[in-house]
């Protein structure tokens, strides 16, 4: 089975968030169950200056773009998989992110730079390359018109399928693009790529791939309705029978209690008590006061309206007076960092806010917090519950997407029961947020019921096994 997986990040090369760790985890158990899946990456300054690269194709020209670009190969960093890039100076090797400037605004030619990338996967797609692949395997907008000039290309050898990361992103661009990329006028209409009068590069892949799927089974329902599914819920609807959710995994090597060298203290369900010193360690790092009856309430996240941080910053009075530290890792928008920041300067050792991107503090976090805050709107998939449960860091999340999946909420059955590892709530609601973490509270000061949850969470299989199998099949059905 041979697979070209595109996408516009991976870790460790470039990550802003999920799709970053699935680019690389996703593959990496694919490999282990014998298919030969291979990335296709832009050319980023981080990716270039992490991978041995040599030439595999030269002087390839793709309208409208002026320059010829080059297709470079390497293998991932402590990986067998294959990877190739596309060296094009013009479109990725600048400073700032993938996707925005370093002041956080889309670049302007983002349709001409993820264009091309759906462009040279298209040309893997229709053979004219050296890996010929028998499934071309998309990742959110950034991708979504691999499947449309695989559509209109007579040479097309290549299925496709598109998964959704994050719906609420879309890729809407100006209608001059279909010209430019030599895609039929007849493309350009309801039935095709057309959004309201512009180009939609997601709407291009979830209307012409072969198959979709999306990163858990809730959000699958969830993006078939007007709240969650940002305009395309009928198309999702018309494309239900084959649309398949299936639940994202995390990497154990690299979020493991047991082995994290990111961390001051290891443990594992045997040495749980040992969870605490990293608590004791996080808040010293981060200027906290010191207390054993005072729970530490974490949280990682992109600080956007998505996660849910408007609902929090309204009742961190409230939960500081209910007993709790908060210590949260991210950046985003400027008025939440903002309000974060100034409410830290107020509550200086209850509050620390960092504001940034940092892998060691996420994992500091991840063992040191003795809860994790996730009250997202929506939430495709969402890792950092899963990280948390695996660490023995009971999460607070909302009732949506993959948070559905994952988290089974400690009501009294479900305690009884020994099945419980969380803390849901319904609505998008500060009240009904509050009403959950003071819950989450009550039942911590419940030391025999914590450990509980605590062991649940750590002995759940959170591992890509299963779900790659799942997609080893989706692969089959689609070539049949
Ligand atoms: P999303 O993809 O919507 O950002 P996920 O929960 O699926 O949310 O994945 C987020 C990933 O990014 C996790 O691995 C999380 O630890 C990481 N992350 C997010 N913000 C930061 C940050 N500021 N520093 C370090 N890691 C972060």
């Amino acid at each position: 089975m041979r697979i070209l997986f595109v996408t516009s990040e991976a870790y460790p090369l470039i990550k802003t968030g999920g799709l970053g760790d699935i680019s690389y985890t996703l593959p990496n158990a694919l490999r282990q169950l014998g298919v030969d899946i291979r990335l296709l990456l832009p050319g980023y300054p981080a990716v270039l200056e992490q991978l041995s690269l040599i030439e595999v194709h030269e002087n390839i020209r793709l309208p409208p773009l002026q320059e010829p670009i080059r297709i470079l190969t390497g293998i991932m960093p402590g990986e067998i998989t294959p990877v190739y890039v596309i060296e094009c100076p013009s479109l990725y090797e600048r400073d700032g992110g993938p996707y925005q400037d370093s002041n956080g605004k889309d670049w302007s030619d983002n349709a001409l730079r993820f264009g091309i990338l759906s462009q040279v996967a298209a040309l893997f797609g229709s053979h004219h390359l050296l890996f010929k692949p028998q499934i071309v395997h998309c990742n959110d907008w950034q991708t979504g018109l691999v499947p449309a000039f695989l559509t209109f290309n007579p040479n097309q050898s290549a299925r496709t399928m598109m998964s959704i990361h994050n719906m609420a992103y879309q890729g809407i661009f100006p209608p001059e693009v279909v010209e430019s990329f030599g895609l039929p006028p007849e493309s350009f209409s309801i039935s095709g790529l057309e959004y309201y009068g512009k180009v939609s590069f997601i709407k291009a892949g979830l209307y012409y791939s072969d198959w979709i799927t999306t990163v858990s089974p809730t959000y699958a329902k969830n993006i078939q309705t007007p709240t969650y599914g940002c305009g395309l819920e009928g198309l999702l609807t018309i494309r239900q029978a084959q649309l398949t959710g299936i639940l994202n995994g995390i990497d154990t090597e690299v979020w493991n209690p047991d082995t994290d060298p990111l961390i001051n203290h290891n443990y594992n369900t045997k040495s749980l008590l040992l969870k605490s010193r990293n608590t004791q360690e996080l808040r010293k790092k981060l200027g906290l006061t010191s207390s054993t009856q005072t729970p530490v309430i974490g949280m990682i996240a992109r600080l956007i309206e998505q996660k849910g941080i408007d609902l929090v910053l309204p009742i961190i009075p409230d939960m500081m007076k209910s007993g709790a530290q908060l210590v949260v890792l991210g950046s985003g928008d400027k008025k939440f960092e903002e309000a974060l920041q100034q409410l830290a300067k107020y509550y200086p050792q209850q509050i620390s806010v960092t504001i940034g991107y940092n892998e060691e503090l996420a994992h500091q976090i991840e063992a040191g917090a003795n809860m994790f805050l996730m009250p997202s709107k929506f939430e495709p998939c969402g890792l950092n519950q899963m990280y948390s449960m695996y660490y023995g860091t009971i999460p607070i999340v909302r009732r949506t997407g993959g948070l559905a999946d994952t988290v089974i909420d400690a009501t009294p059955n479900n305690i009884q029961a020994k099945i419980a590892t969380g803390f849901i709530f319904e609505k998008e609601n500060a009240d009904e947020l509050l009403f959950c973490i003071r819950r989450a509270l009550r039942t911590f000061r419940d030391k025999t019921t914590w450990r509980q949850l605590q062991m649940t969470g750590m002995n759940r299989d959170f591992s890509w096994q299963e779900s790659a199998k799942q997609y080893v099949s989706l692969y089959h059905s689609i070539l049949n």
